[in-house]
């Protein structure tokens, strides 16, 4: 039986696909350039993640109430295009349109493709797309269509093994999800009790600490990392128990950031006159520029954030073109708040506009303010000139700036870019894996190889501050 909440917790966690042939054409290139140059997925993995898309079609796969599951937890394997639930079937046929097959594109294309840019053999690929089959044949290990017969899927087994145990659990975490089996593990904690400790020293203790339903299998713990991976994560740089540790990942610069937000969500007077009554912080204001799937999260989720700060108004505002609420789809800047202490703000702008629009920097405070980018791609092509002069504007607030990535390389792409186009900064987190990563593999449907984590790796910058300028900071 489920709940309009479960609903929208199942909701926002399906992993969508792709909308639009042009935008997959981005990552037609993948496989070539995969390991020599810099890779372009992140405007189409924005899509593969993108959660908004669901919410148009709010219980179209969900169990409705009173209906038994569909499927038995023993039974959840099954070849994407003979499952029972018309989604999974759905994505084979998404694999078959959009992916190509390793072993012809090795055959045909690799030899090609190896010297040339990223534009020229984007170029060539295109040209060539004929010669790389579609991924027909379903591999019986995992259930994805990996190969364009049974021929290549032999000769390409070795190297498709490296991938094969991570597409069945892939597999079965997706029906899972759509079983319709009773779900537990998303009935999350109230309020925290006054006396309750949180530790957030990885997510097992959280969990535990915060009086999370016991997660019993690693399944559940990847489902609900994957849906609070952004609201804990930001938590996690904020709280006190933070796993960032001053002089390890934390530099000094950094705990100059840090204590002056802390000085805001903790505060040395935390009671009213009576003893009793928790008195209110000033608002926190959490930027999320290019905000795109965690726009899309049920509002309720990020009360999870709000649960760990008692006493703090929190004020998440989502930029970005891509920033569209759960419900309606306005195009223009619109608020709303879930209660007392938690308000959004959707806003469609492109962050330099929007700075410019609210008055720029002097609208800012290092104490309130603080800015997360997931997965940002400064290095894309097509999105790196519009991000140097975002991230200008927000190095120029000196308001701490957080941002992740969702594998290793997508992380040093977007470190180097940044390095390349702002010089007045200090680090402030030094780059590394984040302990509150999602810990389900998301599976890039044009190419079953690439596999990412949300929010795998975390880094940190501000814009430089010089004592004169700042002299009561301390
Ligand atoms: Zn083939
Ligand atoms: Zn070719
Ligand atoms: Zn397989």
């Amino acid at each position: 039986m489920f709940s309009s909440r479960a609903r929208s917790i199942l909701s926002a966690l399906h992993v969508p696909l792709p909308h639009q042939p042009c935008n997959s054409s981005l990552l037609l290139v993948l496989p070539s350039v995969r390991l020599v140059s810099p890779r372009n997925p992140t405007l189409t993995f924005a899509r593969s993640f993108s959660l908004k898309s669901l919410f148009s079609h709010p219980s179209a796969d969900v169990s409705t109430p009173d209906r038994p599951p569909v499927l038995s937890p023993d039974h959840l394997f099954h070849p994407l295009s003979k499952s029972p639930i018309r989604q999974m079937r759905d994505r084979a046929t998404l694999i078959n349109k959009y992916g190509s097959c390793p072993v012809c594109y090795e055959e045909a294309c690799a030899g090609d493709d190896a010297n040339k840019t990223d534009a020229k053999a984007k170029h060539a690929k295109a040209k060539h797309a004929h010669e790389c089959k579609a991924p027909t044949y379903e591999c019986s290990d995992c259930g994805y269509p990996t190969h364009c017969s049974e021929g290549h899927y032999l000769s390409g087994k070795a190297e498709h093994n490296k991938y094969c145990a991570a597409l069945r659990e892939a597999n079965e975490d997706e029906h899972d999800l759509r079983s319709g089996r009773k779900m537990p593990e998303f009935n999350f904690p109230g309020a925290q009790g006054f006396d309750e400790v949180v530790n957030m020293a990885n997510w097992d203790v959280f969990f535990y600490t915060r009086g999370f339903p016991s997660m019993d299998t690693e399944r559940s713990m990847r489902h609900v990392s994957k849906l609070l991976t952004h609201p804990i994560t930001i938590a996690s740089t904020l709280h006190q128990s933070s796993p960032f540790k001053v002089g390890k990942e934390l530099t000094p610069e950094g705990l100059r950031s840090i204590a002056a937000l802390r000085t805001t969500l903790y505060p040395r007077e935390e009671l009213a006159k009576d003893g009793v009554t928790l008195l209110p912080t000033d608002t926190i204001r959490i930027f999320l520029v290019g905000a795109r799937a965690e726009a899309s999260l049920p509002p309720h989720i990020w009360l999870q954030l709000a649960h760990l700060f008692p006493q703090t108004p929190f004020h998440i505002h989502f930029i970005g073109p891509d920033a569209i609420p759960s419900k309606g789809v306005p195009n223009k800047p619109f608020s709303t708040s879930l209660d007392a202490r938690l308000t959004f703000t959707y806003d469609p702008s492109f962050y330099h506009q929007y700075h410019e629009r609210i008055g720029g920097t002097t609208h800012f405070d290092p104490y309130r303010d603080v800015f997360f980018l997931f997965s940002p791609g400064f290095a894309h092509p097509l999105t790196r000139n519009g991000w140097r002069s975002s991230v200008a504007n927000m190095l120029e607030t000196k308001c701490a700036v957080f941002v992740t990535g969702f594998d290793e390389e997508d992380m040093k792409g977007d470190m180097a870019a940044f390095e390349k186009s702002h010089e007045e900064f200090d680090w402030i987190l030094k780059p590394g894996e984040n302990v509150f990563r999602s810990l389900k593999r998301d599976v890039n449907l044009e190419d079953l190889r690439h596999q990412i984590f949300a929010n795998w790796g975390i880094w940190g910058v501000r814009g430089k501050r010089y004592e004169v300028t700042q002299p009561d900071e301390e």
